[in-house]
């Protein structure tokens, strides 16, 4: 008999040894060798950036386009997306350019919406803890993107993703962002230890996000190089035709060049 000690089961590495691999699509493996690099703007503004911007990321070596429709903002008075738009927008330039999209769900008002346009559905760090978002999502049996909260322990974060496997969906890919502690120079603290743990502890692939854990688009690449060598399954960075004058981020976007001299050096 195997007795599982911790509060989480499904995710632990007691109870499913061998790595999960988590596909989207066809060609797209989470969990194998090579690691899965996804890039795009924090937010879709035009139909005209996104397709600049997944030309020549794909170009690159992005094997996923990100974007965001619906941005959870700290202020309501900043840039919240162009919701449904932005989703249709987001097809469109997928289909044009051939690379598969995810972007953050933030209510199940959208569950629909989500399901006819998104290869994968992101879960946003404010929305770790929504349990009746997590349950309604996993039921899409969609790949599931899922974001570590900004002030989760790593528990908190398991038990997130073990309410979506214990609706039956087993495709999730779990994502370090960053963590708030009381440094204030950057935005978050990268927090590779939990990284690390979470690989012996779990199953499920994990990657990093770098730019919402700096919010600073100069120290992104050592952050990305440093979440591969700790064993990140692939990385997700905000990329932008125009940092300077994005609507969502621009500070830590990188530029087409800075993306591609971070991807030749990985
Ligand atoms: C994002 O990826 O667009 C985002 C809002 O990130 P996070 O949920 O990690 O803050
Ligand atoms: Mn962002």
């Amino acid at each position: 008999m195997l007795v599982i000690t911790k509060k989480y089961k499904l995710v632990s590495r007691d109870f499913c040894p061998k790595n999960t691999l988590v596909k989207v699509g066809k060609k797209i493996v989470f969990g194998g060798k090579e690691p899965v690099i996804i890039a795009g703007p924090c937010a879709i503004e035009s139909y005209k950036q996104l397709l600049e911007i997944a030309r020549a990321v794909k170009k690159m070596g992005a094997h996923m386009l990100r974007g965001g429709a619906y941005k959870p903002r700290t202020s309501p008075y900043s840039f919240q997306g162009l919701e449904e738009e932005g989703l249709i927008i987001m097809k469109k330039v997928s289909d044009e350019v051939g690379i598969p999209i995810v972007s953050e769900i933030v209510s199940t008002d959208n569950l629909a919406l989500f399901e006819k346009y998104m290869d994968m559905i992101q879960i946003g760090s404010r929305n770790m803890h929504n349990f009746d978002l997590l349950k309604k999502v996993a039921k899409l049996n969609k790949p599931i993107l899922l974001k570590r909260g900004m002030s989760a322990t790593m528990e908190e974060f398991l038990l997130a993703a073990e309410y979506i496997l214990k609706e039956g969906n087993p495709n999730v890919v779990l994502c370090e962002r960053g963590i708030r502690t009381f440094e204030q120079s950057t935005r978050n603290i990268l927090d590779l230890n939990t990284l690390a743990l979470i690989k012996l502890e779990s199953h499920l692939p994990i990657i990093v996000d770098p730019s919402h854990a700096a919010g600073r688009y100069d120290i992104v690449a050592p952050l990305a190089k440093a979440g591969i060598a700790a064993g990140a399954d692939g990385l997700i960075i905000e990329v932008h035709n125009d940092p300077a004058n994005a609507l969502s981020d621009g500070g830590q976007s990188l530029t087409f060049e800075s993306f591609k001299s971070l991807i030749e050096n990985l």
